[in-house]
């Protein structure tokens, strides 16, 4: 089967594996869609280190084609969406109910092979299974709501709170609509794009900003009566965003870091500000428990996943994919194999 992975020496390839077997507790499924998250791009470009020879992709949705002896739920030709973080269960944090924190946590698509393939074997406990009413390509975007569902959790967002979100990628655009849909107060959303303030302005943003232009803490103060906003979720991961979350917040407030950071990123905040403004800083690290719930939310249809999907491209033109994925235009770049 065709699939993509990375070569000793970190760099992406495209090649022929062989059709894993499934053992008793597993189902193989045949890939319909795979989404390429910035962790890929991040990868893939060589920024961050990734396993030589693992099939990259952990965003992925497919059709069920084998099951294992011992699998009880799931039926050949169901349309699963997969969990790629597999916690040990064993260990202090897991014990403790953070699975995401799990010690040793590892990930289909990272440490095991995932998406990017024609066929992926994977623990029939790491499947969910998508109504039937779903467009099954919908599912690719299922593992990056349920992040965005944990990061809301995070920051539990009150009914008429002022919030304010910093990126209008594919996550932005789920937390946006998750936010709205909280019933938060006024909601702000800051992206150079125009297509995607245009996507969150219909998504129930009351105010888009182009940073390039605009002033953002200009038209937050001025909005909020000179307060910044309750919430601001920073869903890009540059210094220079996270700075403006730390000023545009109230006093009192909470800056949930949700965009993935370059690891050697270090930024300048006074210890002072965040004691006499008594300012919360929350992270936000993947999907524990949200699963579900991200189902659930799809097969609703009170979340749109479907203007997220910018780019469909078939997997041998993956590397293309990359490009495109990491330009600022992309939203989320399907790989179909
Ligand atoms: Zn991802
Ligand atoms: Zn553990």
């Amino acid at each position: 089967m065709l699939s993509a992975y990375l070569d000793e020496n970190g760099k992406l390839t495209l090649g022929d594996k062989e059709i894993p077997k499934v053992k008793a507790d597993e189902i193989l499924i045949k890939v319909i869609a795979c989404g390429i998250c910035g962790t890929d791009v991040h990868v893939f470009k060589g920024i961050n280190k990734g396993k030589p020879n693992i099939i990259r992709g952990h965003e992925f949705v497919g059709e069920i084609v084998e099951v294992g002896s011992n699998v009880k739920d799931l039926r050949v030709k169901d349309i699963v969406i997969v969990d790629p973080n597999i916690p040990c269960m064993n260990c202090y944090q897991c014990r403790n109910g953070r699975i995401h924190l799990c010690k040793n946590l590892i990930a289909i698509g990272v440490d095991l092979d995932g998406g990017f393939a024609e066929y992926c074997v994977l623990p029939s406990k790491q499947a969910y299974k998508l109504p039937g009413n779903i467009e099954p390509i919908i599912g690719a975007l299922a593992e990056p709501l349920a992040c965005a569902l944990h990061g809301i959790d995070r920051v539990d967002i009150k009914e008429g709170e002022n919030v304010l979100i910093i990126g209008g990628g594919a996550l932005g655009l789920i937390l946006t609509q998750l936010v709205v849909n909280g019933g938060a107060g006024k909601v702000f959303v800051s992206e150079p794009y125009k297509e995607k303030r245009d996507l969150a302005f219909g998504f129930g943003a009351s105010r888009v900003i182009d940073p390039t232009n605009e002033d953002l803490l200009d038209i937050v103060k001025k909005e909020t009566s000179g307060k910044g906003v309750d919430v601001v979720i920073e869903a890009v991961g540059s210094g220079k965003t996270i700075l403006q979350a730390i000023n545009a917040v109230s006093d009192g407030g909470r800056v949930l870091f949700f965009g993935v950071a370059p690891e050697d990123v270090r930024i300048d905040i006074s210890p002072f500000d965040v004691y006499r403004r008594e300012l919360t800083l929350l992270g936000s690290f993947v999907n524990p428990f949200t699963m579900e719930r991200a189902v659930s939310l799809i097969s609703s249809r009170r979340i749109n996943l479907y203007p997220l999907i910018s780019d469909i491209i078939p997997l041998q033109d993956i590397k293309s994919g990359v490009e495109v994925a990491s330009t600022g235009r992309a939203i989320r770049v399907l790989v179909k194999p």
